[in-house]
């Protein structure tokens, strides 16, 4: 099964994809998580990386199209695979089309703008096992640490309030347009993404059933 996990940042994409994930065994490849470790690491891709994400730009395509082709060539992908987080712009998805990357379904977190601003702003991250919180609706046993882990907490650079204003805005210029997209392709499956993770994790299921 090779899923899409399309939808505006912090609509609950990489929550889902852990339970995704678990549930069908198939791995979760996220193209922030990835340049998140190259930008901790340093490498040449990371320093490109960098202050575009910081400032909620996206990084080039080509850039995405290598590191995404490479990622799929790996053992792990080959009884399929969620793509979280790509493809972000049209340039991508007939990229990914045109070199056979294939997608069953398309997952469409539908969420209002102004909902998930509240909830990228409450955001907190574990920069060590990379556990998600919120402030107010997921917050740690011990306020700023890891329940996990017990590293402290961060807030993400991009979780600032004008970088979460421009990624709505490049949301809508760039990655909006993906739905139609895919409508076209009849690949989308609508996903009401507010509520408790169990009840999004419930209509997930609906959709995907006990197929792999
Ligand atoms: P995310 O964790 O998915 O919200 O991604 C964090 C940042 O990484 C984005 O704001 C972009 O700067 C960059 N990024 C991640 N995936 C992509 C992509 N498919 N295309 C372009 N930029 C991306």
């Amino acid at each position: 099964m090779n899923l899409i996990l399309l939808g505006p940042p912090g609509a609950g994409k990489g929550t889902q994809a852990v339970y995704i994930s678990k549930t069908y065994q198939i791995p979760s490849i996220s193209t922030g998580d990835m340049l998140r470790a190259a930008v901790a690491a340093n490498t040449p891709l990371g320093q490109e990386a960098k202050s575009l994400m910081e400032q909620g730009y996206l990084v080039p395509d080509d850039l995405i199209l290598r590191m995404l082709a490479e990622r799929l060539q790996e053992e792990d992908c080959k009884n399929g695979y969620i793509l979280d987080g790509v493809p972000r712009t049209l340039v991508q998805a007939e990229e990914m089309d045109k070199q056979n990357i294939l997608v069953d379904k398309v997952l469409n977190f539908e969420i209002p703008l102004d909902e998930v601003v509240a909830r990228l702003s409450g955001r907190r991250v574990c920069p060590s096992c990379k556990a998600t919180y919120h402030v107010l609706f997921q917050a740690p046993k011990a306020e700023g640490i890891c329940d996990h882990c017990g590293a402290t907490l961060m807030t993400r650079k991009d979780d600032e309030p004008e970088s979460i204003q421009k990624r709505m805005e490049v949301y809508t210029e760039q990655t909006e347009p993906l739905i139609t997209y895919y409508q076209g392709q009849q690949k989308l499956f609508g996903i009401n993404a507010l509520g408790t993770t169990k009840e999004v994790e419930e209509r997930i299921r609906d959709v995907l059933g006990e197929s792999v």
